[in-house]
């Protein structure tokens, strides 16, 4: 079976390289089934953002438009070749779901699917808004501490899915805090906040992605780990896999090692979205 990949960057964000086309083309070289094109939404509406660089963590408002075009028609191109899916990875900020969704709402019927994702912090009576996935802050990770940074992540993940107003089908890198390697100290504490997310993932009947990214990265394992998987295997919560690729080459990043690992686990079917619509496909 051809593999899909649902998470790729473009030149659009700032911070990763490469034309849509360029990743469409690959993911055709690679033999991809479907390649889910989503780049990172606009951050610019946002309160409390000062000390974020988001000028290079997303594409703009008025960007969107021609995103959305260019894709759509490389859609039509490539449909003898690929299946095209178009979507968002949007990231969740706590009580400002009304200035995303007059963004969003108007362009969310030609989306396929929205990876949900926390990449930034906001702590109560800290510094201020910060990208704990950035190594431009990796002051404020050391300042805050692995546990807090890994306690406040899984929190914020839990508010994120109890979100009526956070519209989204797939939770993406589960395990980020782990990225540079940052191990929290109580761990009994992590691990029963983490299972607590796990169960809600479940209860909400959400998707969570299997993110090889993370193998390009210190912690040089996939996004959630082995263990974190196995949980989720037990709990029966549906997954597909990402690269979150930001260069071409990086589409389908380390799939048959995954599809291998999974596939041990006991999975046997990964999800696909169709206009936002969940089904499966087998492995
Ligand atoms: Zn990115
Ligand atoms: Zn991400």
């Amino acid at each position: 079976m051809g593999y899909e990949d649902w998470h790729t960057h473009n030149e659009g964000c700032k911070h990763a390289k490469g034309k849509i086309e360029e990743y469409i083309k690959n993911a055709i070289k690679f033999k991809l089934r479907t390649i889910g094109v989503s780049d990172h939404f606009p951050y610019e509406f946002l309160e409390d953002i000062e000390r974020i660089p988001y000028e290079e963590y997303a594409i703009t408002l008025p960007e969107i438009e021609r995103y959305l075009t260019t894709s759509e028609d490389l859609r039509d191109k490539y449909k003898e070749d690929i299946i095209v899916r178009l979507g968002f990875e949007i990231d969740y900020f706590k009580n400002q779901e009304s200035a995303l969704n007059t963004h969003l709402t108007p362009i969310k019927k030609r989306l396929d699917f929205i990876l949900g994702s926390i990449h930034i912090l906001n702590f109560f009576n800290g510094k201020g808004a910060w990208g704990f996935d950035d190594s431009r802050f990796r002051k404020d990770y050391d300042y805050y501490g692995a546990d807090k940074v890994y306690m406040f992540y899984y929190q914020s993940l839990q508010k994120m899915m109890n979100s009526e107003r956070f519209d989204f089908d797939i939770l993406a890198h589960f395990d980020l805090p782990k990225k540079f390697n940052d191990i929290p100290m109580n761990k009994e504490i992590i691990d029963n906040e983490m299972m607590k997310t796990l169960e809600l993932i479940k209860k909400r009947d959400f998707t969570t992605e299997i993110n090889s990214g993370g193998l390009r990265k210190d912690c040089k394992e996939q996004y959630p780990s082995k263990k974190i998987i196995e949980e989720m295997y037990s709990l029966d919560i549906p997954i597909l896999l990402g690269s979150d690729a930001h260069k071409p080459e990086e589409v389908a990043w380390k799939f048959k090692k995954l599809i291998k690992m999974l596939k041990k686990i006991g999975y046997n079917q990964l999800a696909h979205f169709n206009r936002r619509k969940r089904s499966f496909i087998e492995i």
